[in-house]
């Protein structure tokens, strides 16, 4: 039985809730269980669909005392449901499973994660001996319950409210890590007494990330012609097929207004472009309701290491302008316009306005 006290308790709550930061929050949570339950390992399972196939993706786990970040677009991350056990159990359950491991002697309690729409979204593995103790199981329950709320509350922070896809906020934290490395000093604070966390991203120097800034072509005719809902609903089906054209792991936002912005995680500029014309070309041939076709312009840049945030966006906002003035329903890539001398690097943005609608 491990040894807990309601003092402990609180302050660990406490420490817990002082992150804004959901990765940081999870880290958090993980290790307080750790300590507090003695575990052997607590890791966290990130749900996805792949070409149609439930998946999973390891996104951070303690073991042997060590915590450690993955990267979710390395292969060794990703993990088909039925091989992690107690995964597929608690998410077909919909509700946290207990199984004994006769071998070792010990147990797993998986633990699903819901988010508002009633969605498992995620789900928390852990390996321990005495879980299923009354005071034990309570103590898990309660955390994860304080943790989901919480994660709610930050998720609202986090994404725009029409379209779900994150916010403008969220951008300019993720653009900021992402030019960091995702290093942060304020992980030692979210470990307690933990070592230093092995951190898997980006630290490989093949893994390039790209910024693509879409915007809707025309998009104010569409209001103007069919009103504001209408217009509100083309943006809530592009969030949509932007979710189906690009990875998990790439990061959609939604700029403001009839923008959007995508941190792409390729390792190639070919693989960035070609999401981009397959999102590009899924637009083009959507019907939606009532409008028809709609086509969206984007320019994109690769975010170079030592980069800065504002002139990376100010190159990926080039290259769109490039895009809307030389027919619009196309992706254009900052660094090709230079080298072919189509723009210069501190091209002003202009777009002509005497264009032609429909
Ligand atoms: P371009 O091809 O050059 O991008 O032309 P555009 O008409 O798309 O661009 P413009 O910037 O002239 O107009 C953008 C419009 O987007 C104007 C604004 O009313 C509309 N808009 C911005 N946010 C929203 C929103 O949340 N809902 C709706 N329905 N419309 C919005
Ligand atoms: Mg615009
Ligand atoms: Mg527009």
């Amino acid at each position: 039985m491990s040894e807990y006290s309601a003092d402990k308790i609180i302050e660990s709550i406490a420490h817990v809730t002082t992150q804004a930061d959901r990765e940081l929050l999870e880290a958090s949570l993980m290790s307080t269980l750790f300590e507090l339950l003695k575990l052997k390992s607590i890791s966290l399972y990130k749900i996805i669909s792949e070409y149609d196939e439930k998946c999973c993706l390891i996104t951070t786990d303690i073991t042997d005392g060590k915590l450690t970040f993955h990267d979710p677009c390395e292969p060794t991350s990703q993990f088909l449901i039925h091989q992690i056990t107690g995964l597929s159990q608690c998410i077909e359950k919909e509700q946290p499973v207990f199984i004994e491991d006769g071998r070792r002697g010990g147990e797993t309690y998986a633990y699903p994660l819901i988010n508002r729409s009633g969605a498992i979204i995620s789900a928390f593995i852990i390996c321990g001996e005495t879980l299923s103790d009354c005071e034990n199981k309570k103590l898990l329950t309660g955390y994860f319950q304080i943790y989901r709320n919480y994660a709610c509350l930050l998720d609202d922070s986090e994404h725009d409210t029409l379209t779900g896809l994150l916010n403008r906020r969220t951008f300019d934290r993720d653009l900021e890590r992402v030019l960091a490395g995702w290093k942060r000093p304020s992980d030692q604070n979210a470990l307690g007494n933990h070592q230093q966390p092995r951190r898997r991203y980006c630290d490989e120097k093949h893994v390039n990330n790209w910024l693509a800034v879409i915007d809707i072509d025309f998009f104010k005719k569409i209001n103007d012609q069919y009103g504001h809902l209408y217009g509100d609903e083309v943006l809530l089906l592009l969030a949509n097929i932007m979710r189906k054209a690009f990875r998990c792991y790439d990061k959609l936002f939604r700029f403001g207004g009839e923008e959007f912005v995508v941190l792409l995680r390729s390792t190639s500029q070919k693989g960035a472009a070609a999401a981009l014309e397959r999102f590009r070309a899924t637009m083009e041939s959507y019907d939606f309701p009532q409008i028809g076709s709609v086509t969206v312009s984007i320019g994109y840049v690769e975010i170079a290491d030592q980069g800065i945030a504002a002139v990376i966006l100010g190159h990926a906002d080039n290259a769109l302008y490039y895009a809307k003035n030389h027919g619009r329903n196309r992706v254009c890539f900052h660094a090709d316009l230079i080298e072919q001398g189509e723009l210069t690097i501190d091209e002003p943005k202009i777009i002509e306005s005497d264009i032609e609608l429909f």
